[in-house]
């Protein structure tokens, strides 16, 4: 069992935590919110008062922070953890950011012979919670090997997508088809519902016929239709809007550097930025349903 020290404990980072405190590691967590501290606390981990002396004696560190910028501010420059942590030190940030952002800290931490990868996860808050998350890893072979076994804690299915970067490119592709199809599933039982349809029945027809997909399967974008999905909690919790539309602007830069053409991408992300503006932001984001509905 190792000495992990996790940093970010949000609607992802909690659970990811409390999954590798119950598989035995030593864990120390920090994050700026003293709430999210003290529940893990609870559950066992130790705390400090900065990022700094929560590393202190960490054998690996892990990030679940919300972006790019975030992960900068926490590695890089002469505050940052890599101008402190011991040579050898392993470290995973599972955030979602840029490739390129992953790259630059990739390589200020091999100057300091620190091994990193990027992990960025799918599945959904509920993935984090049960144990079951997708795991998408770039980075060094040696690296990988030696984190597999600490992110078997938390996921189930753990990809090496390729070298440093190749993680976030593979989770910023899943996340584009994700705000495709959420959007067209809402539109689908937004249609449904005009013709006088029960959404709840539309969803098992679509389910069992060539359109189903994850959305209807665990994440119905329609209140009521499915117990435990955040339709059904007025959108609380889950994967806030704002962070899709960072995603999707993460895929729309990606593929203008790349001169890759994302005509349903770029769709999605207007969708989803109308939406956001419209004081959506901080709801769980098949709340696009919403946009559909006219409400
Ligand atoms: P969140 O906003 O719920 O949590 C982020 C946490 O980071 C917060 O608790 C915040 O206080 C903390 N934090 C921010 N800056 C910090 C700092 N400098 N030091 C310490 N703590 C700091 O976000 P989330 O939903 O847990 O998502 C985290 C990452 O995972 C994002 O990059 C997101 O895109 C990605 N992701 C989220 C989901 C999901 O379903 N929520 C799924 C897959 C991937």
């Amino acid at each position: 069992m190792a000495k992990i020290t996790f940093i970010g404990l949000g609607n992802m980072g909690g659970p990811m935590a409390s999954n590798l405190i119950k598989a035995g590691h030593e864990v120390t967590v920090f994050d700026l919110s003293k709430a999210a501290v003290e529940a893990l606390v609870a559950e066992g981990a130790k705390t400090s008062d900065t990022a700094h002396s929560a590393a202190d004696g960490a054998e690996c560190v892990i990030t679940m922070l919300p972006a790019g910028q975030h992960v900068e501010a926490v590695y890089l420059g002469d505050d940052g953890l890599l101008a402190r942590l011991p040579a050898d030190t392993l470290i995973i940030d599972s955030s979602t950011i840029a490739p390129e952002t992953a790259r630059g800290v990739a390589e200020a931490a091999k100057e300091k012979n620190l091994p990193f990868i990027d992990a960025p996860v799918s599945g959904g808050v509920g993935g984090a919670k049960a144990g079951t998350l997708t795991f998408i890893c770039g980075g060094e072979e040696d690296t990988f090997n030696r984190a597999k076994p600490i992110l078997e804690a938390m996921g189930k299915n753990i990809f090496h997508a390729g070298p440093h970067g190749a993680g976030q490119v593979a989770k910023i592709c899943n996340n584009m088809l994700l705000a495709i199809l959420m959007s067209g599933t809402s539109e689908a039982l937004a249609l449904g519902a005009k013709n006088g349809l029960d959404p709840a029945v539309l969803s098992e027809i679509m389910k069992q016929s060539s359109g189903g997909n994850w959305a209807l399967n665990v994440y119905n974008p329609w209140p009521g239709v499915m117990e435990g999905a955040p339709a059904s909690r007025d959108y609380q919790g889950g994967f806030l809007v704002k962070l899709m539309t960072k995603d999707l602007g993460l895929a729309f830069d990606n593929a203008v550097k790349n001169q890759a053409s994302i005509p349903m991408g770029s769709l999605a992300r207007n969708l989803f930025q109308l939406h956001a503006g419209q004081g959506n932001e901080d709801l769980d984001f098949s709340s696009i349903q919403r946009l559909y509905r006219g409400e």
